[in-house]
């Protein structure tokens, strides 16, 4: 079973901060932004490749939610999946990272970097 699997069975702990019937949404464990937070499908769905459009469309909605509840709706957000190797997905549970809290930085992914790939 995955680990993220596991935090939905709650055999290991997290840092909830809102569930619903499909999602849950909780603290990165090492967060790389003020505000880091995971938000996951209770399913286990791979990654975003194999999403169905239906829970893309209610993951859609919870995120927006998630975003108001921590106060980060008008401020502003980074939203990102991983997706597969090249994309950096280490957990194959797929995953949205909430970033927000300061005006982010573009540390990865700058012109230069593109031009260097
Ligand atoms: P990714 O590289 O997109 O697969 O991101 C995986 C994320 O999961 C990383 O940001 C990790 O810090 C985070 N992570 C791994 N294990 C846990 C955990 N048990 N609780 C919370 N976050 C975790």
């Amino acid at each position: 079973m995955c680990i993220f699997c596991k935090i939905v069975n709650n055999e290991i702990p997290s840092n909830k901060l809102l569930e619903n019937d499909d999602f849950i949404a909780f603290h990165d464990l090492y967060p790389k932004a003020p505000v880091h937070v995971l938000v996951i499908p209770k399913v286990h769905v791979e990654c975003f490749q194999d999403v169905q459009a239906e829970m893309m469309g209610k993951m859609t909605t919870f995120i927006q939610e998630v975003a108001t509840l921590i106060g980060i709706d008008k401020s502003g957000y980074r939203l990102i999946t991983n997706n597969g190797e090249d994309g950096g997905q280490e957990v194959k549970h797929l995953h949205f990272h909430l970033l927000g809290g300061a005006k982010l930085p573009f540390e990865h992914l700058t012109d230069e970097t593109h031009k260097n790939l």
